[in-house]
């Protein structure tokens, strides 16, 4: 107890000076989607004001900015965004806006999946929801953690003090998060989802995702790819079954329907809850999703 004091004293000075230098004026950072919005919140702290585009249980894929979005983006003085063609309005924000800060791309450290064959609309592009490993959202948090560094060198210390103490947390929820799904045998680790948001999951994790919509959320699946999953469920005994926070239920529902089996809830995939919802930010997140799929898993 008393070694605790000891060791905070010294520290608290050069803290207390650093939060007054940023009590001025907080950077204004916009982000795309409520994902990379809490990393940046996370790892600029009180330096930061972050402004999202499309926010908690929005669908980042088919955001329509207003016209209060593009003065909130030429105001910035960075905008972060995922990049890998998940936010495909963005490019003509920017313009439009007459943006003239820094544009960060979160997923430029990761290497990109290949989309599924399945994936319609977008079969020969690349899948953009990185996130979904916590290995590429660590990468998430460099590239953020040195973008804010770069438009801000005041707080470069202070961003790279936060983005180690978010890495270590980071990294300790990727052990558990294996650590749970081994808990599952593995001929049962398949799960059936709206939308392909979890292909980095199913690849860095060892489960399998079946989606009837593809990866993107714009178009509707064919009645042909229906009855193909609900086939599939049967032959298989699949029970874990999945709405997306931010997706159309209606063809999920009536796959369960058809193929009679329950849905097991709702994962958050490509957007966070709001505050006081379950999944308020990214490791909630995974906890929440994880939290979910395992026992649905087990059936
Ligand atoms: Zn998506």
């Amino acid at each position: 107890m008393h070694r605790r004091l000891l060791l905070a004293a010294p520290l608290a000075l050069p803290f207390l000076a650093r939060r007054a230098a940023a009590q001025g004026a907080p950077m204004p950072v916009v982000a795309s989607f409520s994902i990379l919005a809490d990393m940046v919140r996370q790892v600029g702290g009180e330096r930061v004001a972050v402004r999202v585009l499309a926010g908690p249980d929005a669908d980042a894929h088919a955001f329509q900015p207003r016209p209060a979005d593009a003065a909130a983006v030429r105001d910035a003085r960075l905008v972060v965004a995922n990049g890998l063609g998940f936010e495909p309005w963005l490019d003509r924000l920017l313009r439009s806006a007459g943006q003239r800060g820094t544009v960060a791309v979160a997923s430029a450290g990761i290497r990109p999946r290949a989309m599924a064959e399945e994936g319609h609309g977008h079969s020969h592009g690349q899948d953009p929801h990185a996130w979904q490993d916590l290995n590429h959202g660590r990468a998430y948090v460099r590239t953020i953690a040195a973008a804010l560094a770069a438009a801000d060198p005041a707080g470069a210390e202070d961003y790279r003090s936060r983005a180690t103490a978010y890495d270590a947390r980071l990294a300790a929820l990727d052990g558990w998060v294996r650590a749970q799904i081994a808990s599952v045998p593995e001929a049962r680790r398949k799960v059936v989802t709206s939308h392909d948001a979890f292909g980095y999951f199913a690849a860095a994790y060892g489960v399998q995702f079946l989606a009837p919509q593809g990866v993107s959320t714009e178009s509707e699946p064919s009645a042909a790819q229906v009855g193909r999953l609900v086939r599939l469920l049967k032959q298989q005994g699949i029970t874990a079954l999945f709405l997306e926070n931010m997706a159309n239920p209606a063809t999920l529902k009536r796959l369960a329907a058809e193929a009679g089996v329950t849905v097991s809830g709702q994962l958050y995939a490509d957007a966070l809850s709001g505050p006081g919802g379950p999944a308020p930010d990214y490791e909630a997140m995974f906890r929440h999703n994880v939290g979910l799929l395992v026992p649905a898993m087990r059936g």
